[in-house]
């Protein structure tokens, strides 16, 4: 099965279970200061969770796109080294709204996991929260499921979407991939390797934490569920890898021919092949590359994307030139993909040109100090040079100190940034009580990534 049937087979199956097809809303999300990007098809049902906004339904579908790059559910770290992590993915769910709860979730995840998509019993794994006795009658006793394939976890069943907001226990579905995969079931200690791959998790929502960490009951005890359609994609094609599946495929091959790489399995190419996910629906939704909250972030992933390229040899402006491929690819799903293709191009486009004029000379720099360095760690004013006189935000130079085994020293970049901004701190002063003197107009100052890289109050 295609990725495009999987996406209308499952909501074909909810609408006929009485659900409600809602379109996937934006990755900013609308209603939300607290939160970076939608990083979950429920984030645009909060308000409905929490009993604030009612809707004309009670049981909702969804496809939803969603960026886990930052925040609380942020992979970015995890793209390129596992199989089943993207920046950019789209999230399978479906919803309850007060109306049905475990039991009818429970029976809607298995039968289209079983009947409609066909899948084996015996590949599937199941989990709850350790307390959720409920929840483990009706998977153990009324669905027969082998109690050899199901256990019960504490933090890992438990699904919150930031620090408040709705949340509660959870039952979750993994894929076996089978022996030849190294890594172990859910709760084992090399459970984190990817055999047992989590495709689908059945939120039951039933409390909201609020800032001072308590926990409040819900109006109404409520279903939000989550299916990561390249995993559930992935175990339809028979691969192991989501970059295995259709859609990654045919992104792959379009970055390859570009950069001139024809190993599609290659890890650079890889990246560069999830972070114009990432990127194109970013912009495509309003966000532009900038020092600041999300912007940044956005700038963060492009130029990842752009040294991924480099690493691969090829010292030219490329990224945007995938925006096509991509639009090919997903345009239809997305039209605004298509109607925007040309704004999301410029974008890139400048901003590749942009960080072009530093990169290289960033990365001679950089490569020179690692042929000397003693030890295993990047000298903390190096870290600092690299990203205020070269544009290298501090997990781009991560990105490159993984890659070899080294470390950065963070507490010596944190030191060379105290520092500067104590000049700043001085300089402003001074320019303050000379622009009040001249009547000139105030001007704001740059303080280079001071205050984005912790991303302010955005969880
Ligand atoms: P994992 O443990 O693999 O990181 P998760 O527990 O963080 O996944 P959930 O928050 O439960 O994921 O999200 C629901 C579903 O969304 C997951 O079961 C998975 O199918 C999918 N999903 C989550 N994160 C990603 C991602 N970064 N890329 C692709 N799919 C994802
Ligand atoms: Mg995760
Ligand atoms: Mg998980
Ligand atoms: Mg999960």
């Amino acid at each position: 099965m295609k990725s495009a049937e999987i996406r209308d087979a499952f909501l074909n199956y909810f609408a006929g279970q009485g659900h409600t097809i809602v379109p996937s809303s934006s990755l900013v999300p609308g209603n939300d200061p607290t939160l970076l990007f939608t990083n979950a098809g429920m984030v645009q049902f909060k308000e409905t969770f929490l009993g604030q906004e009612s809707r004309p339904y009670n049981r909702a579908v969804s496809s939803q796109r969603c960026v886990r790059a930052g925040g609380k559910h942020n992979d970015l770290e995890n793209v390129g080294y596992t199989a089943r992590h993207h920046t950019f993915f789209e999230m399978l769910g479906n919803f309850s709204f007060g109306d049905y709860f475990k039991r009818e979730a429970i029976q809607f995840a298995w039968t289209f996991l079983t009947d409609v998509l066909g899948l084996p019993e015996e590949r599937l794994w199941v989990t709850v929260h350790i307390s959720d006795d409920e929840a483990a009658d009706i998977w153990l006793k009324e669905m027969g499921i082998s109690p050899d394939r199901f256990s019960r976890l504490d933090e890992d069943n438990f699904w919150q979407m930031g620090d408040t907001g709705p949340c509660g226990p959870c039952s979750e579905i993994f894929y076996d991939h089978g022996e030849d995969v190294p890594g172990g079931p859910p709760g084992s200690d090399d459970d984190d390797l990817d055999r047992y791959i989590e495709i689908w998790n059945l939120v039951f929502m039933q409390y909201e934490r609020t800032a001072d960490g308590e926990l409040h009951p819900l109006p109404k005890p409520s279903v939000d569920t989550g299916m990561g359609l390249e995993r559930i994609a992935a175990v339809m094609q028979g691969v192991h890898s989501n970059y295995e599946i259709d859609l990654f495929q045919a992104l792959l091959k379009a970055a390859g021919e570009i950069v001139g790489c024809d190993d599609l399995e290659e890890k650079s190419l890889r990246v560069i092949a999830d972070h114009i996910r990432s990127c194109a629906f970013l912009i495509a939704d309003g966000v532009m590359p900038s020092n600041e909250g999300r912007g940044f972030v956005l700038r963060r992933i492009i130029r990842r994307a752009v040294r991924h390229g480099h690493k691969l040899g090829h010292k030219e402006i490329f990224f945007h030139k995938l925006v096509a491929a991509l639009a090919e690819q997903m345009g239809d799903a997305y039209p605004e993909l298509r109607d925007k293709q040309q704004i999301i191009e410029k974008a890139l486009r400048k901003e590749e040109e942009q960080f072009a004029k530093t990169l290289d000379k960033g990365m001679a720099l950089l490569d020179d100090a690692l042929n000397s360095l003693e030890g295993t760690e990047i000298p903390g004013k190096l870290v600092f040079t690299l990203h205020d006189t070269y544009g290298f935000p501090t997990d781009l130079t991560q990105d490159i100190a993984r890659e070899r085994g080294l470390a950065l020293d963070m507490a010596g970049y944190e030191k060379e940034m105290e520092a500067q901004r104590e000049r700043a701190r001085a300089a402003g002063k001074f320019k303050q009580d000379y622009t009040e003197a001249l009547d000139l107009e105030d001007e704001t100052e740059f303080l280079g990534y001071e205050s984005t890289e912790s991303e302010g109050t955005v969880v």
